[in-house]
């Protein structure tokens, strides 16, 4: 299949990418500046031009911003839309996080439908932030549930902003498709904090994504006198989301469908004694293993069954990612 990817640059991009090239397909990926697309490029070198490139899209959140980038010859099969803000550095709530999330979505949406008519499958990269109720946990979590999040609410704090962001664009995906049904078939993927080996260009360690940051600071000491008191949380190793997403744009059943995909459970201090086992020397960074300051325990349950069944997911352990990811940091400067 022929496959635009966007948000070429990000952490989660650049798995789903090396995994449609893995798989066969031919990408295009869009990106905000040439510099970002010729580094892809040099990270593929022996890849043609025809299997890999990259477009310029600046700015998702801009009418139009996806007009020409569908068209393409020969047509897209198939979307994997990632591209949307992950961070809560922002002034604008609705300008840094909610624009970008919701136009970018039913931008790309609108232009597909009107020239791309080939394109049979969009996969969209949506979170467990559009599914979680933090107010109020269920039992169990599956892709029935929705984040209850309201427009005010979206406004209150940089992390209720970008759940909301991510609630609404996801809500206006399945509306687009409910409302416009346009000829193609939509899959979302709704993960959880994505940890795992960081193989995107990074500038500098500070430069991080926002998820694998948790796993720098452990390593960097930050975390040496207590731990975070983050709770307990759940997590999946990037490397089977992008397997998640490649998934959803090939198999036919996974038309129409929510997954959730998460390995399970974890706290900071299950990723500080990861670290501990397998990196020594990197002990006098951790706090000791006494240490107070983090919940450990499940405050809810998950339902992954469907990503098992549809998708086929086999998830990796802590361990194994913590490791691939320590060595990844390291790789940069860690
Ligand atoms: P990254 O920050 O690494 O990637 C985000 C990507 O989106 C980058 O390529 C970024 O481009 C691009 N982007 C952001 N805003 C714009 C914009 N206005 N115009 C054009 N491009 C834009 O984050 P992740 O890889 O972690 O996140 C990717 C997706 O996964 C997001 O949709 C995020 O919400 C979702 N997600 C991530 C989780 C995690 O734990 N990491 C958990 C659940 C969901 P540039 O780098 O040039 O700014």
């Amino acid at each position: 299949m022929k496959v635009l990817l966007t948000g070429g640059s990000g952490f989660i991009a650049a798995h789903i990418l090396d995994q449609l090239l893995e798989h066969g397909h031919d990408v295009v990926t869009t990106v905000r500046s040439e510099e970002k697309g010729r580094k892809i490029l040099e990270n593929h070198k022996g890849v043609p031009q025809r299997k890999l490139s990259y477009v310029i899209v600046k700015d998702i959140a801009e009418e139009g911003a996806f007009d020409e980038v569908v068209v393409s010859d020969p047509p897209f099969d198939a979307v994997i839309h990632t591209a949307s803000p992950y961070h809560f550095n922002i002034t604008d709530p609705k300008k840094d996080l909610l624009d970008p999330a919701i136009i970018g979505t039913t931008e790309i949406l609108k232009a597909i439908k009107a020239s791309a008519p080939n394109v049979k499958r969009v996969a969209i990269t949506s979170s467990f932030a559009a599914i979680t109720n933090p107010k109020n946990h269920p039992r169990i979590y599956s892709e029935e549930d929705w984040n209850p999040v309201t427009m005010e609410e979206a406004l209150e704090d940089p992390v209720s902003s970008y759940r909301a962001s991510k609630t609404f664009a996801e809500r206006a995906a399945w509306d687009f498709v409910r409302n416009e049904k346009p000829n193609f078939e939509l899959a979302t993927l709704c993960p959880p904090l994505v940890f795992g080996p960081v193989i995107h260009y990074l500038n500098s360690l500070q430069a991080i994504n926002t998820s694998n940051a948790r796993i720098r600071d452990s390593m960097q000491g930050k975390m040496i006198d207590e731990l975070a008191p983050t709770g307990s949380f759940i997590w999946v190793d990037v490397r089977d989301l992008a397997i998640a997403h490649v998934k959803a744009i090939e198999i036919p059943e996974a038309a129409g469908k929510r997954f959730f995909v998460t390995a399970g459970h974890t706290c900071n201090r299950d990723i500080a004694e990861c670290i501990r086992k397998n990196f020594p020397e990197s002990r006098s960074q951790l706090p000791p293993e006494s240490t107070e300051g983090d919940i450990q325990g499940e405050v809810y349950k998950y339902d992954n069954s469907r990503s098992r069944k549809i998708l086929g997911l086999e998830y990796r352990s802590l361990e194994e990612c913590v490791k691939d990811t320590v060595k990844s940091l390291h790789a940069v400067g860690a």
